[in-house]
């Protein structure tokens, strides 16, 4: 008898064809955008990729877990977030060090030596008015083609998800944090 319940009793079918490189994007209010994103990272390092991380948001000591970890797997990391100083008075420098990082970013990826590069937090400056959603448009059609990306952040613009293979939005069903409990280390960091 079918149930809704049953154990399927066919796999999955196989897509038709094999792209030479993917964009993900990671986006929503929901805990697992970055975790997420570092987990694709280790699958890409396991099968011998080249992989780089940008970070766009100030780190500080919170995010020292998942770099620690990926540049002892290799991983060329980058901070660039940690120029950003959040004090209003200092807005137009901190807009300076944003625009630094996108150009940076550009030509990281454009230079084609990483088979993945992940964007972590990339949505905010974007969202912020700092970085062109169009210029991250063209970076992405613009890309060698091996050059598979991975963008992280909350809101994602529509302009970069038209432009993704892959979106997921994680949704916040509940979070520690709405009922006072601070970050984790081990967990959130
Ligand atoms: P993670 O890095 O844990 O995968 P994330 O990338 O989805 O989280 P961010 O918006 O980048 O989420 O937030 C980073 C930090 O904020 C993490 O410590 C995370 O646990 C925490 N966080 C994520 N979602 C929420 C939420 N809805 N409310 C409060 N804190 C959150
Ligand atoms: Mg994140």
């Amino acid at each position: 008898m079918a149930s809704q319940d049953a154990p399927p009793t066919e796999g999955p079918s196989p897509g038709s064809s094999r792209a030479p490189s993917l964009v993900l994007i990671n986006t929503g209010h929901g805990k697992g955008k970055s975790t997420a994103a570092f987990g694709t990272m280790l699958r890409g390092i396991s099968r011998g990729w080249k992989v780089a991380v940008v970070q766009f948001l100030k780190s500080g000591d919170w995010k020292v877990g998942e770099e620690k970890i990926g540049r002892r797997l290799g991983v060329d990391w980058w901070a660039l977030g940690d120029g950003f100083t959040w004090d209003s008075e200092n807005m137009s420098e901190t807009e300076a060090v944003a625009r630094e990082a996108w150009a940076f970013t550009r030509r990281l990826v454009s230079e084609g030596d990483h088979r993945m590069v992940l964007l972590d937090e990339i949505t905010y400056p974007v969202n912020w008015g700092w970085i062109d959603p169009a210029e991250v448009v063209e970076m992405i059609r613009t890309r060698p083609r091996h050059v598979s990306l991975i963008l992280t952040g909350r809101d994602a613009p529509s302009a970069l998800i038209e432009e993704a293979d892959t979106v997921t939005e994680m949704v916040k069903v509940k979070h520690a944090f709405d009922h006072g409990v601070r970050a984790r280390r081990g967990i959130d960091f």
